[in-house]
């Protein structure tokens, strides 16, 4: 029996309602309703430079290399800074005040979830921010719009204002491992939810598309809202085709009226 759109989401809202602790995990799609491009595919960015020049060993050893970095994610950076959160992550802020929240990791370097008032501890950002710059020496970070206002008064490489160390946008380059701290606490937090729900992700990129695997292996729920296949599609209890910024706020609001 194929169930009705209206059907899937009496589901899910059943499910959010009765869940307390709820791990949302989040992807390109949900920043593409903000008019953000996939980042992942990064599709403004790979259409005019090679991801090969993009990586942390090239921007830690090469001047020139580590300009073009500074300057295109720079860019991308602003742009983000830019954007607007959409109904689906205010949907997820919701969540928060609802008290069901047990955290929110994404894929997304957006810094949108926040912008949407989820708190800053309750979000873990596998792929980093690329709001932000970041000292590799002591690890200050300088919002990316400051980097920017640097760069135009023609210094050559920006540097910290601290330490004088070597700035890096705060994004994963290829090659970089992921930050660690955030790593170790997404997943604990997966384990120990009772409900994952998975949002604008195909769960093809890795690590990061262990997360909904470890909170499955944790006894969780989970739902897939997701425009196009995803790799978990089979293992989902509740299946949404939709767009997340559509979706995500009427099954909300339909379990806040269950509550
Ligand atoms: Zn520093």
């Amino acid at each position: 029996m194929v169930e009705s759109m209206e059907q899937l989401i009496e589901q899910a809202a059943d499910l959010v309602s009765t869940s307390e602790q709820i791990l949302v995990f989040t992807g390109a799609g949900v920043s593409t309703e903000s008019g953000l491009p996939d980042f992942r595919g990064l599709d403004g960015i790979w259409s005019k430079h090679d991801p090969k020049d993009f990586t942390i060993d090239r921007f830690l050893s090469d001047s020139q290399d580590r300009k073009l970095i500074c300057n295109v994610l720079a860019g991308a950076g602003l742009t983000m800074t830019q954007a607007q959160p959409n109904p689906g992550h205010y949907a997820i802020a919701e969540l928060e005040k609802m008290g069901k929240l047990h955290g929110v990791v994404t894929q997304n370097v957006d810094g949108l979830h926040q912008k949407a008032g989820v708190s800053e501890n309750m979000v873990f950002q596998l792929h980093g921010d690329l709001s932000h710059t970041r000292c590799l020496s002591c690890n200050t970070r300088y919002p990316m719009e400051e980097i920017v206002e640097w760069m135009k008064e023609d210094i050559d490489e920006p540097e910290c204002g601290q330490c004088k160390g070597m700035l890096k946008p705060d994004a994963v380059l290829f090659g970089e491992q992921l930050p660690f701290d955030v790593l170790t606490e997404s997943e604990r937090r997966s384990r120990s939810c009772d409900l994952c729900i998975v949002l604008g992700s195909t769960l093809s990129v890795y690590p990061a598309a262990h997360i909904p695997r470890y909170a499955q292996q944790g006894g969780a729920k989970l739902i897939i809202i997701n425009m196009g296949p995803t790799e978990m599609d089979s293992m989902a209890d509740i299946r949404i085709e939709a767009k997340t910024g559509e979706a995500t706020p009427k099954i909300i609001a339909r379990a806040k009226e269950k509550m």
